[in-house]
């Protein structure tokens, strides 16, 4: 035998396919030529298994050896590939017969000494191999736990290209993939920790329940961090669908952690406001990787100081932000990564930043017009919530009082007003969250609210305190207060509750 095919997947994205890795060895001059549009890491490959297939005491077939990746279109890179070409070239040679390895796909990296090296991205590669009907697949050790979060799919592991040969060659048995971890995941931090800020407290609540993007405008030591890295703490868990897309999102980007659980939390990720645009949308020349935005993806894009966001990473983040997807074009073809995230945004309020706030500000009243302004545009628009948070003074770090409601709780009820606006809408344009829901809904039959309970609300429209988008936001922020309050529909006093949450209003 002279040829040989064994199975593999590529991944563009979070999108595997999977690819036939083929070998062909011919008589002629000793060499070894890779084609399907290998990048450098496939060209790198060449070398690794060479060292590998020798170090394992094989013998290197001294023939003319062909390995093609098909199917030739989809760009290929990383060194996932390495071990099927192994298997390939070995049994191309006529040192392997390949029975064993019939429908079953093999990820790996060898090592110069013959070991194999985790890769990134196994979890999606795992699941396109399933999504093909292929059942069975050969993983790295490292990576074998989260292999097996993917339902129907039979996971052996593999350490070294020695222990895979005579798998292969003589059915020796892999490796089983090690137990899943059964301790509960750290819990994060809790609202529960947070003294003072009952706005702020109930702004995050109303966000939650409605999937409104926030805006926390508030000298420094407001407690505008404190707030938003507990939002993702009273969002509902992740389904199972999202906790595959935001788990492989991980494994793409290498920051899965080794439990080989599936991610049931929503994601929380703060940029700094200095990270480039690349680190936001996500990057890479040669293997393009997801950034702060994707990996945020069904969870909360915090952006603290906001209105320090150089423009050029702004304007990266406004298309994707509208349409839930980054795209990034390469020229070998376009990957894309899902983004839909719940933004917060945090600011100061002016350019000085005094830590008392207001009292003590040095900045004339056009410049703090000026700061903030920046962020209209991209970002402010997009905003629901506006909280201006005072500064906590020490009386109200300091007074005993109850202690605050936690998260568990606050989740409870954000959980049963989603239910209502998912029911609620499921008829309609089946919206998730209030959020989602289009201005125009919201303003005819049967949606529209009464007159006498939208006077306060028309009134700022016409004095131009609100914009016509402005007005949407409220209409859509009273329904999710009339949700969390369990009503049927919002009334007077949750639109004039809503005209506060948008136009930050709201001190105290
Ligand atoms: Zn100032």
């Amino acid at each position: 035998m002279s040829y040989a095919r064994v199975l593999c997947v590529g991944l563009r994205g979070v999108d595997g396919q999977v690819v036939e890795v083929e070998a062909d060895l011919s008589q002629g001059l000793p060499a070894v030529v890779l084609t399907g549009l290998p990048d450098a890491a496939l060209n790198e490959a060449r070398d690794r298994v060479r060292a590998a297939v020798t170090n394992s005491g094989e013998a290197w077939p001294n023939r003319r050896i062909t390995v093609n990746l098909l199917p030739a279109a989809l760009p290929k890179h990383g060194s996932a590939f390495d071990l099927a070409i192994a298997a390939a070239l070995l049994a191309g040679a006529g040192d392997l017969p390949l029975d064993a390895l019939d429908g079953v796909v093999v990820l790996g990296e060898l090592g110069l000494d013959g070991a194999v090296r985790s890769v990134r991205g196994v979890l999606p590669m795992v699941a396109a191999a399933a999504r093909a009907g292929l059942t069975r697949v050969i993983v790295p050790l490292e990576n074998a736990r989260e292999a097996t979060v993917v339902p129907g799919v039979t996971v052996s592991a593999v350490d070294s290209l020695r222990r895979f040969v005579a798998f292969v060659r003589d059915r020796e048995p892999l490796l089983e993939p090690p137990p899943l971890d059964e301790t509960p995941p750290p819990s994060g931090p809790d609202l529960a920790d947070v003294a003072g800020q009952q706005m702020g407290r109930y702004g995050l609540e109303v966000a939650a329940a409605g999937g409104h993007h926030m805006a926390l405008i508030g000298a420094p030591g407001a407690g505008k961090t404190m707030l938003a890295e507990r939002l993702p703490s009273i969002l509902p868990e992740l389904d199972d669908e999202a906790a595959l897309e935001v788990t492989a999102l991980q494994s793409v980007a290498g920051v899965l952690p080794r439990d080989g659980r599936l991610i049931r939390r929503p994601p929380f990720q703060a940029p700094h406001h200095t990270a480039s645009a690349a680190a936001l949308v996500g990057g890479g020349s040669n293997v393009v990787r997801p950034g702060a935005l994707s990996l945020a993806h069904r969870g909360v894009l915090f952006l603290d100081e906001a209105a320090e966001i150089p423009s050029a990473s702004l304007q990266a983040l406004r298309q994707p932000l509208e349409t839930g997807r980054v795209v990034l074009a390469r020229a070998r073809g376009t990957t894309e990564f899902p983004a839909r995230v719940q933004l917060v945004l945090a600011a100061n309020p002016c350019p000085c930043a005094n830590p008392a706030g207001d009292q003590y500000c040095v900045c004339s009243p056009v410049v703090r017009r000026r700061y903030l302004s920046k962020l209209s545009g991209p970002l402010l628009d997009r905003i629901d919530i506006r909280l201006n948070l005072a500064p906590l003074s020490a009386a109200q770090l300091t007074t005993a009082t109850a202690p605050a409601t936690s998260s568990a709780e606050i989740a409870k009820r954000v959980a049963k007003a989603r239910g209502a606006a998912a029911q609620r809408w499921s008829a309609g344009g089946g919206w998730r969250v209030n959020a989602e829901v289009p201005g125009p809904v919201l303003r005819r039959a049967p949606w529209r609210l009464p007159l006498a309970d939208t006077t306060d609300l028309r009134a700022s429209l016409d004095k131009g305190l609100l914009s016509a988008r402005g007005f949407d936001r409220v209409l859509r922020l009273a329904w999710t207060i009339s949700d969390l309050d369990g009503r049927e529909r919002p009334a007077r006093a949750e639109v004039n509750e809503a005209i506060q949450l948008r136009m930050g209003d709201n001190r105290g």
